[in-house]
């Protein structure tokens, strides 16, 4: 299996979105005994993307979108039937969002409807972790674990 291809044990990200050792060379994730790890990791390889980066090309940009759908499913899963209605309806919002941002159309919009898409699916990681009485997810505390050369362009649009 190729190096970019593999993922990482704890969350599931791919190793090339965040670093597979720490700093006394051991291997580490961030997520590490986190609730919804795998979410928060498939939400923050996305938003610490390179399609959010003014030199972004369209590939990237692709590559962001298919993300966005597979992170969809997943915490559609997580969520199951939970009795957790915010949730669905921010659910909803993000899958809303995701179809209008296909970056195959031809759409002026598609980086501000992804951009939706991620923040409302960032709102359904957030309900689902006060449903357990834990903090919101903070993307920004996992930031050093990211290749982040510029902080994303737009938090807010
Ligand atoms: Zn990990």
């Amino acid at each position: 299996m190729p190096l970019s291809r593999m993922t990482c044990p704890t969350c599931g990200a791919e190793l090339t979105y965040h670093s597979p050792k720490n700093a006394a060379g051991k291997r580490a994730c961030p997520y590490e005994g986190l609730a919804y790890a795998d979410l928060r990791a498939g939400h923050d390889q996305i938003y610490f993307g390179k399609w959010r980066k003014m030199d972004a090309g369209p590939p990237d940009v692709l590559r962001a979108y298919n993300q966005i759908g597979r992170h969809l499913s997943a915490i559609g899963r997580a969520l199951g039937d939970k009795d957790l209605p915010a949730a669905r309806h921010d659910l909803a919002k993000a899958h809303e969002a995701y179809l209008l941002g296909d970056p195959r159309q031809d759409t002026r919009d598609t980086l501000r409807f992804m951009d939706h898409a991620l923040s409302y699916m960032h709102r359904v990681i957030d309900d689902l972790l006060h449903e357990m009485g834990l903090p919101p997810h903070t993307p920004m505390d996992f930031a050093e674990w990211y290749d982040v050369a510029e902080v994303p362009f737009r938090d807010e649009w």
